[in-house]
Formats: structure tokens, C-alpha cells, sequence
């Protein structure tokens, strides 16, 4: 069988591989890892995300998830009051009451987080004992689990990955005389799993499962056979457990655009040693309706430049898909962290002379950004209001991790997203 051909060759020197990147640690604007309880709590839909944390941290998931809920809520946060944190009240007893009380009303829950917050930290409250004890007093019927989602020193999709990694030794084993299988590893939309179910199907790439899972009690199986791809750029963690338990993975860039789809698709099929002919007769049709719905989008932001802050990881991908099918410049890639094993393919994918920047001194960015002017600035919430009052086009990274952007048919949306601000700018100032 011929091996499977990129699209765009990736040279392991080209791009932005051995590129200078601009390291800075002093104050950062980031939400916290309590930021992914809302599209996880809806993406396993009989898990339950419970918050052990301060009325900051129940603040924070009210208004980011409220106008989201159209169901009973399946987050909550078990206040840490000052009793608490002043050593009075027993807080595991408090707990168990608290996780008790709740189960007891909510059959529906078959998988409980316990999630650590910054004040859980503070006070060295041991959630995975908690964890443990109450898998032990709830098991069958629940499972519990615990992660952090602190804020101190994390980005907010990292709490993701903490979520993600905390399943992993769930997983059941396969032996190693199992077939093959393929796990996609990230949070999705619906929409987009159901879109991938069916090419990796119409490719004969099986069989595939989603992690995380619809339902807990769908836990895809794992063994020394089992290959991964990611399918988000912020889960180091979760891939390093799985990597732990014999899986591997399956170098590739992320499946943002018709081109970073496609070679993210060539890698799993390569992976599975498919005939390149097939491989691309399954994706052309998909890959250049894809490309014409991105013509229009690339007629308003060709020649644009963009600025990124570091917020959710997904920056460089973006940055790439912006660059190669959109036209845009990039006059700098902000990212939190880099994980240059993960992020290799995308690198090497990126216009050489990049400007790169890891982790955040506010300041010193806000004063780089100032200076280059850029069209189109991908920020936090936290920047955007005043970067728009100073005249500039921003954009809510946390937009782009709440909506299904992944796939060829999601293609256009993804650059929907970076057009309509655009567009708003030029109605405010006509
Ligand atoms: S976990 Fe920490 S950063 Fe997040 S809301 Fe709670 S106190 Fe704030």
C-alpha cells in the first residue's frame, strides 16, 4: 500500500519548527479551569460537575453558563464558607452531606467530578480521598471523580484536560490481540463527532471512538492497539495518561480548515496504511466545498493582519488556518503554553518569521499590540471591551472554544467568526 501524500508537504524544518519564541511570565488575563464545566457538563450527559470552591467561583459558572441552560443544571458549587477556610467545620464531612443530599435527588448522575477550585487548593482540601471515599460508599450506582479547575497558574481550557486525564484510568483495558481501534480525543459538538463518525466510515478507518463520551457509561476501550488523535490542541495531560496506558498517537495538525481537516483525516488514514487514491476520492468532494465556502470569507480578510493574546491554546491552529486559507498576516501567535511535540505539525505549517509568544506580561503585549495597529485582535473578555473602546476589531477566544468549528462542513463557520467583526467595525465607523 502507498503511503498517504499531505496536501501541503510539512517539513520537519519548515515554518515555524525552529522558530525564536518570546517567553513571558508576569501578569496574565486567562479564565480559569472552572471555564470548561459548561460544554462539558453538556457534552457527558449524565455527569454531574460539582464545584467545591468560594461564591467567586459559583459566580463565575452562573454567568458563563446561564444563558446556555435549558435543562435542569448538571454543575454546582459546594461553597467553601469562612468556617471553613478558618479550620472550624469539618469540610469532608460538609461534603459528604453535600454529595449525598444531591445524589439522593438526582438519580441521573452516573458520574460525579468533585472539582477543586483556587479556595479547595488554599485550605489542602484532598479531593481525590474525597473522591475515593465516595466511589466507595456510591459505587455501582456512581462513580466519582475529582480534577482541578483552579485558577492559580492554568488557562481555562486546561480544565479540559484535568477533566479528561482524571477518566483515563477509568477506561477499560483491551488486550493486545485486539483489533486496532482509533480514539479522538476532545470535547466536540455533537454535530461535528456525527460529521467525522461518518468519514471515517466512508474511509474504513475503524472502529473509532469519541473521547469524552455522550455518557458515562460509554467509556471507549483502550490497549497497547489503541491510536489517538487529537482533535484539541490543550489536552497534554490526557494525552500523556493515555500514552501511560499503551495508546499512541497519531502525529497531526488540528481539524481547523478544509486544510488542517484533510491532513488530520491523511494522518489517521495513513495511520490505518489506506491507499492514498481512496483517501482522497473519500475527502476531495468534502475538502473543495469546504474551499469554496471559504472563498467569500477570504475575499474580506486576505491582506487583514491578526494579533493573538494568549487565552486558549487553540492559537497557533488558528493562526495557521487565518494565514494559509484565509490570507490574513499574523502579527504575533500569543499562546499560554507551547507544547512543541503536540503542536510540531502546526509549527512547521505556520509562515516562517512568525512572531510567537508564550505565556503573558499584559502590559508589555497590550504596548506590542498598540504599536502594530493589527486589523483583527483574538483576545479574552477581559481585554476585549477596552482594546474595543481604544478602536480595535477583537475578537472572544472563548467564542471560538464554545462553537463546533471543526470539520469541513464548520469550515466556513470558523471563518464567520472572524468576518462578522470585521464587518460590525465598518458599520460603526461608516
Ligand atoms: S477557581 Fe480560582 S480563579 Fe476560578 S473562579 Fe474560583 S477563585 Fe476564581
Amino acid at each position: 500500500m502507498s503511503p498517504v501524500i499531505p496536501l501541503h508537504p510539512i517539513g520537519a524544518s519548515a515554518g515555524c519548527n525552529d522558530a525564536p519564541v518570546l517567553r513571558e511570565r508576569g501578569q496574565r488575563e486567562v479564565f480559569c479551569g472552572l471555564t470548561g464545566i459548561i460544554w462539558l457538563h453538556r457534552k457527558i450527559q449524565d455527569a454531574f460537575f460539582l464545584v467545591v470552591g468560594s461564591r467567586t467561583c459559583a459566580h463565575l459558572i452562573q454567568s458563563a453558563a446561564g444563558v446556555m441552560i435549558f435543562a435542569e443544571p448538571r454543575f454546582a458549587t459546594a461553597i467553601i464558607d469562612e468556617r471553613d477556610l478558618a479550620g472550624l467545620a469539618d469540610a469532608n464531612a460538609e461534603l459528604d452531606r453535600v454529595v449525598e443530599r444531591l445524589l439522593s435527588r438526582r438519580p441521573d448522575i452516573k458520574l460525579l467530578f468533585l472539582v477543586g477550585s483556587c479556595p479547595s487548593e488554599v485550605i489542602k482540601l484532598d479531593l481525590s480521598r474525597a473522591a475515593a471515599r465516595l466511589t466507595t460508599a456510591h459505587l455501582p450506582k456512581v462513580r466519582v471523580l475529582n480534577y482541578s479547575g483552579s485558577g492559580i497558574e492554568t488557562t481555562f481550557t486546561q480544565g479540559e484536560d484535568a477533566c479528561l486525564a482524571s477518566l483515563v484510568p477509568e477506561l477499560p483495558a483491551v488486550d493486545s490481540s485486539a483489533p486496532p481501534n482509533l480514539l479522538v480525543v476532545g470535547a466536540l459538538a455533537d454535530v461535528v463527532e456525527d460529521q467525522f463518525t461518518r468519514l471515517f466510515d466512508e474511509l474504513g478507518i475503524g472502529p473509532v471512538q469519541f473521547f469524552p463520551p455522550r455518557q458515562a457509561s460509554d467509556l471507549p476501550p483502550i490497549g497497547l492497539n489503541t491510536r489517538f488523535l487529537l482533535a484539541q490542541p490543550f489536552l497534554s495531560d490526557t494525552a500523556r495518561a493515555l500514552e501511560a496506558r499503551g495508546a499512541r498517537r497519531i502525529p497531526a495538525p488540528f481539524p481547523l480548515g478544509a486544510e488542517g481537516t484533510t491532513l488530520w483525516l491523511q494522518a489517521a488514514a495513513s495511520a490505518w496504511g489506506l491507499e492514498q487514491a481512496h483517501v482522497e476520492h473519500v475527502i476531495a468532494p468534502k475538502r473543495e466545498r469546504a474551499e469554496s465556502a471559504l472563498a467569500r470569507h477570504r475575499l474580506q480578510l486576505a491582506g487583514r493582519s491578526a494579533f493573538f493574546f494568549p487565552d486558549s491554546q487553540l492559537e497557533i491552529p488558528l493562526g495557521r488556518f487565518l494565514s494559509r486559507e484565509l490570507g490574513m498576516t499574523l502579527t504575533e501567535v500569543g499562546t499560554p503554553y507551547l507544547h512543541r511535540q503536540h503542536m510540531a505539525e502546526e509549527l512547521s505549517l505556520l509562515p516562517a518569521g512568525t512572531c510567537l509568544s508564550e505565556g503573558q506580561d499584559v502590559d508589555k503585549q497590550l504596548d506590542r499590540c498598540r504599536a502594530a495597529q493589527p486589523d483583527m485582535v483574538v483576545c479574552g473578555l477581559g481585554l476585549a471591551n477596552p482594546l474595543e473602546a481604544e478602536g480595535m476589531t477583537t475578537k472572544w477566544a472563548i467564542e471560538l472554544v464554545f462553537t463546533p468549528i471543526q470539520g469541513f462542513d464548520q469550515a466556513a463557520d470558523l471563518a464567520a467568526l472572524f468576518t462578522r467583526p470585521l464587518q460590525r467595525r465598518a458599520r460603526l465607523v461608516a
